[in-house]
């Protein structure tokens, strides 16, 4: 096994951190969306690391793309979520099992950042029972029609493109679902922001679809396969959501060290007491374990072989780290960690996200179990390896 980044990877790596200090960090405070920044890590390929260069991308795999997202994540989690929405489970679900068409009709605009995308699984009542959803899709002949309601979908009232996942029978549960690539510029497609704790760089919307129009060269695979298609998305998303927490625990991390460097107690540095340096050691060692974890996963992936329980496993421990990683930095940092002039408060709220997006905690934790207890294997072969669409160059 070999640990050490490629001189490609670490050269992204280091435009990623330099763009961060250039760009983010400056405005961190504002904890807002910002197109402009979107478009300019589109151009610089931060979205692209997955995909082939004749649609946007850089080739250079899954682990660069984890690599990026982490660096970017440490600077502002809330961005996090657009190395999902820009690469993993929009574009490069297009990619995968998109139609010719629909690969050359979205695909770069989003890796490029020139549009913005959203994934459409959870509902009110379908939250980690995807197979629950309830929005229909109605085959019309020429096109499908659309009508449902969609919560907590990230960049939701931003996105021009959103792969939606409904069910034409909802009797058939899993059977019965559909993925479709929808424009939501269409009189039926409304959206409304909703508040929420944290990760504000990227606002939440509940979509409301109403009549909703998709072209038949919009289903992605073939009727009925949508959570298959999910599963597989899901799976992607996982590493960009494992990275997210990396990141985040870094910048943890990073700002106890040199809190606890700087801050005098009882004459001395609170580093010199080894009640703190334990809480750091503890800190380090659980960070450096997630990001071996996830990048194991982003590796298997670029080696075209099965990582859903690898993935899983860095998920839901990345995701269990960052939570505990943050509630250190808040210990350390005393009284400051609850003032909102230190980003660590920040840090705070956006760290439980992980425990919850791209399934929860316990959901991972399911997984993983079934898998150990041979109740049902992780890696079954529904992955679509990448090849696949290569071969288009
Ligand atoms: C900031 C943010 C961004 C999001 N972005 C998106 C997005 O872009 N697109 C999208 O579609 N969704 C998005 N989500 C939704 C997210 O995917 C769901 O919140 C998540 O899947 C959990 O669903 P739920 O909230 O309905 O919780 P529920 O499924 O209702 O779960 C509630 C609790 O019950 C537990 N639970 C449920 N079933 C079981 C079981 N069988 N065994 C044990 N425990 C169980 C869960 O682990 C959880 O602890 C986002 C969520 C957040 C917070």
């Amino acid at each position: 096994m070999d640990f050490d980044l490629t001189n490609e990877q670490k050269a992204i790596l280091e435009t990623a951190r330099r763009f961060a200090e250039r760009e983010i960090l400056p405005r961190i405070k504002e904890e807002e969306f910002k197109r402009d920044m979107v478009e300019e890590m589109g151009n610089l390929g931060f979205f692209g690391c997955a995909f082939p260069p004749r649609f946007g991308g850089t080739d250079m795999g899954f682990l660069a793309h984890s690599i990026v997202c982490e660096e970017i994540s440490r600077a502002d989690s809330g961005l996090r979520s657009l190395f999902n929405l820009q690469a993993m489970t929009v574009p490069y679900t297009i990619m995968e099992w998109g139609s010719t068409a629909a690969r050359e009709k979205y695909v770069e605009d989003l890796v490029l950042g020139r549009k913005i995308g959203c994934t459409c699984f959870s509902e009110p009542n379908a939250g980690s029972d995807i197979a629950s959803i309830e929005t229909r899709i109605e085959d019309k002949g020429d096109y499908f029609i659309l009508n449902g309601n969609k919560t907590w979908i990230s960049n939701g009232n931003l996105a021009e493109t959103a792969v939606v996942y409904a069910t034409f029978d909802q009797k058939q549960k899993h059977k019965g679902l559909c993925a479709v690539v929808v424009e939501t510029d269409q009189p039926g497609w409304q959206a409304r922001e909703t508040a929420k704790l944290g990760d504000k760089s990227s606002p939440i919307a509940e979509i409301f679809l109403d009549n909703v129009r998709a072209p038949k060269e919009n289903l992605l695979g073939e009727w009925g396969q949508g959570f298959k298609i999910a599963m597989t998305a899901l799976d992607r998303g996982r590493i960009s959501v494992g990275s997210g927490a990396v990141g985040l625990g870094q910048a943890c991390l990073d700002a106890s060290v040199e809190y606890a460097n700087t801050r005098i107690q009882f004459g001395r540095p609170i580093s010199e007491y080894q009640l703190i340096k334990g809480t750091i050691a503890e800190m380090v060692s659980l960070i450096e374990a997630a990001r071996f974890l996830v990048r194991r996963g982003a590796w298997l992936n670029d080696q075209d072989r099965p990582f859903t329980r690898e993935i899983a496993i860095a998920k839901y421990f990345a995701g269990e780290a960052v939570v505990k990683v943050s509630g250190m930095a808040m210990e350390v940092h005393g009284g400051m960690g609850y003032s909102l002039e230190l980003p660590v408060e920040k840090y705070y709220r956006d760290a439980k996200l992980y425990q919850v997006g791209e399934g929860t905690a316990n959901i991972m934790r399911l997984l993983i179990g079934d898998d150990a207890l041979g109740i049902k294997n992780a890696n079954r072969p529904r992955i679509h390896v990448p090849s696949d669409f290569r071969e288009l160059e």
